[in-house]
């Protein structure tokens, strides 16, 4: 079982890497942000909930977040292991992880994190936003705000998984093959 956080801000390439990576290694991947996304698409309560925080670039609550993502995680009881991408991105949501996977004999392995500069995040992220139909992409002010998030709240989890010797830097800057190879040397280390 392997249990590996895709760490990094708004626009490094997670979701892109996670979809690779979870074929490669045969691992369920949970991005809370899509489960998000989905829930606001169906228009239900936790969708509508989500949507407001959302919309400016903030973060939905934590509470909710982690409820979210215990249930994903329970319907994948046969999983091999997880990428968690986009979760933790707050220390409670990080303890909250590390509580729920100790009732299941588990831990977190590793954060492996895409690093990126910030000019380079805020143009991939406006050039994504012509065509993701995502309405944080779209626009600047929102999107520097994600990034503002990203340091304010979320940027501390290096130091809280770097003190247990679980942070992986990797360059984000490269073709998506580079990238993947760079994250699989990463990876390997854990995954059989
Ligand atoms: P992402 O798809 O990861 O860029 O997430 C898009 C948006 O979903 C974020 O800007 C937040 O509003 C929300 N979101 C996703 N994951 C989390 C999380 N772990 N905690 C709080 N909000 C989240």
């Amino acid at each position: 079982m392997a249990n590996i956080v895709l760490f990094g801000p708004p626009g490094a390439g997670k979701g892109t890497q996670a979809e690779i990576l979870k074929e490669k290694y045969n691992l369920v991947h949970i991005s809370t942000g899509d489960v998000f996304r989905y829930n606001i698409k169906n228009e239900t309560e936790l969708g509508n909930l989500a949507k407001s925080y959302m919309d400016k670039g903030q973060l939905v609550p934590d509470e909710v977040t982690i409820a979210m993502l215990q249930s994903e995680v329970e319907k994948n009881e046969d999983a091999k292991g997880f990428i968690f991408d986009g979760f933790p991105r707050t220390e409670a949501q990080a303890v909250a992880l590390k509580n729920f996977l100790e009732t299941k004999d588990q831990d977190v392995d590793a954060m492996v994190a895409l690093e990126v500069e910030d000019e380079v995040l805020v143009e991939r992220l406006l050039e994504r936003g012509k065509t993701s139909g995502r309405k944080d992409d779209a626009n600047e002010e929102v999107v520097r705000n994600r990034i503002k998030v990203y340091y304010n709240e979320t940027a501390i989890l290096k130091d809280y998984y770097e003190k247990q010797d679980k942070y992986y830097g990797v360059d984000g800057v490269g073709s998506i093959e580079e990238i993947t190879d760079r994250l699989s040397s990463v990876f390997n280390h854990f995954i059989d």
